[in-house]
C-alpha cells in the first residue's frame, strides 16, 4: 500500500466529488491520503475530511503566498492537538517571480508557523522556491522540529543540510519529468529511509499523466519511478516509504 503524503483534497480534484477521488486511489493501491492545506479557507475543510474520511489525514498551514495572514487567527491549539492533524504545512517561502509576497511578511508568517509547531512537538511540511538559503537559515534557529521537504526540487547543497537534521524529502510528479534528470540526481543520494512520495494533486501531475489534472491514484507513477532510482523493487519500496510515512508523522494511526 501507498500514502499520497500531500495531496489537496480540498481542492475540487473532480466534480464529481472527493468519495471518487480517494475510491480510485484505494484502486490503485494508495490507502492514505495526507491533506495539507495553504490557503486558511481550507483548514476546516481539510479538518472535516480527515474527521470524516477513514484514510484521510490533514497537515494545518499557511503558505506563503497569503503572506498577509496572521496563522494564529486561522490555526488554534486545539486544531494542532487534533488527533487526525498530523503536522504543520504548507509552510516556507516562495520567491519565485515578482508577484510573491514581500520577503519579511513571509519570513514572519513562516517563523510564526515554526514557533506553532514546536510549541505543538509537531513536524512540519515546508515549500521552498527560490529560497534555499532563508529556508535553511530560518529552520536553523529550531533544530527541534522535523519534517518534510514537501515536493522537494531543491539541489544537493540543500538536501545534505536537511539530511544532517534529519528531515524527509518527498518525491512529486515533477521526477517523472524527461528534464528533470538534475532532481533524480539528488534523490539518488537520498537515503531510501526518507524518502515519501507525494502528488501535490491537482498539480503536477506525472509521466504518463502530464497536463491533466492530478489525483492521488497517480502517485504511484512517482513511486515506480523513485524504486527504480533506488533500486529497490516497487513493493518492497512502498514498504519502506509507508516505514518512512509513520516515522515522518508519528501522530498517523493506520
Ligand atoms: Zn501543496
Amino acid at each position: 500500500m501507498l500514502i499520497d503524503s500531500h495531496c489537496h483534497l480540498t481542492y475540487e480534484i473532480d466534480p464529481a466529488g472527493v468519495d471518487a477521488v480517494i475510491a480510485r486511489a484505494r484502486d490503485a493501491g494508495v490507502g492514505i491520503i495526507i491533506c495539507p492545506t495553504a490557503d486558511p479557507i481550507d483548514v476546516p475543510a481539510a479538518i472535516k475530511l480527515a474527521d470524516t474520511r477513514d484514510n484521510v489525514f490533514a497537515t494545518i498551514g499557511i503558505h506563503p503566498e497569503h503572506a498577509e495572514c496572521t496563522a494564529a487567527d486561522y490555526i488554534t491549539d486545539e486544531i494542532l492537538a487534533h488527533p487526525r492533524v498530523l503536522g504543520v504545512g504548507e509552510i516556507g517561502l516562495d520567491y519565485h517571480g515578482d508577484d510573491v509576497p514581500a520577503r519579511d511578511a513571509q519570513i514572519k508568517l513562516f517563523t510564526e508557523q515554526l514557533e506553532m509547531a514546536r510549541r505543538g512537538g509537531l513536524p512540519v511540511a515546508i515549500h521552498t522556491r527560490d529560497a534555499e538559503e532563508d529556508t535553511a537559515a530560518i529552520l536553523a534557529d529550531f533544530p527541534e522540529i522535523g519534517g518534510v521537504m514537501h515536493c522537494f526540487t531543491s539541489g544537493w547543497g540543500l538536501a545534505k543540510k536537511m539530511l544532517d537534521r534529519g528531515f524527509y524529502f518527498s518525491a512529486s510528479g515533477i521526477l517523472t519529468f524527461k528534464n528533470a534528470g538534475d532532481i533524480r540526481d539528488t534523490f539518488a543520494k537520498i537515503p531510501a529511509n526518507r524518502i515519501v512520495v507525494e502528488t501535490d494533486s491537482p498539480y503536477c501531475a506525472p509521466v504518463p499523466y502530464r497536463g491533466r489534472v492530478c489525483e492521488p491514484a497517480f502517485v504511484v507513477e512517482t513511486a515506480r519511478v523513485v524504486a527504480g532510482i533506488k533500486n529497490i523493487p516497487f513493493e518492497k519500496f512502498c514498504d519502506i516509504v509507508m516505514e518512512n510515512t509513520k516515522h515522518l508523522y508519528p501522530k498517523i494511526k493506520i
